[in-house]
């Protein structure tokens, strides 16, 4: 907001009209949109900006959850590669915890129960278990791509998410 009212950037409509503030202000809310209340009525919370000065993107970094370690590794064990019900999937400490295995990016994976059994408290070498893949922090596309799944996105998004 502090950006469209100072003149840094424009908001962007559904249809993909630019709009400073004073032109912004006048659109209706719409049933779909968030309102702001401000003096006199409420005013439409855009969901694009155009910037008008590009510096860089803006960085988001993808909180460490159980919620977003299911969307990073797909909902698949990174042992055996099968993807079972939500139910029985764990997040596992590939170093583990009583090893001096940390909470991060690096050292949580999704897993079965079973594996998680089978792995018990050893190193994935001791257990003779190989990783899909390195687990690492999400990069932006990944991030982007789980900001996205977390909510359901917007109308206006949709012609950047193509793109991208
Ligand atoms: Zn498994």
């Amino acid at each position: 907001m502090i950006l469209l009212y100072g003149g840094a950037a424009r908001a962007v409509d559904e249809d993909g009209e630019t709009h400073d503030f004073g032109q912004w202000r006048m659109l209706p809310v719409r049933e779909v949109d968030d309102g702001l209340p401000i003096i006199g009525g409420e005013l439409r919370v855009p969901r694009v900006l155009h910037l008008q000065r590009y510096d860089r993107a803006p960085r988001v970094a993808v909180r460490l959850t159980r919620r977003n370690l299911m969307l990073r590794d797909q909902h698949q064990c990174q042992y055996c590669a099968r993807r079972p019900s939500l139910r029985d999937l764990n997040v596992d400490h590939v170093i583990p915890r009583s090893r001096g295995g940390t909470d991060s990016w690096e050292n949580l994976v999704v897993s079965c129960r079973s594996c998680n059994l089978k792995k018990g408290r050893r190193t994935p070498d001791e257990a003779g278990m190989c990783l899909l893949r390195p687990p690492q922090k999400p990069r932006w596309s990944t991030a982007a791509h789980i900001l996205l799944a977390a909510r359901e996105s917007y109308q206006e998004w949709q012609p950047f998410l193509k793109a991208g």
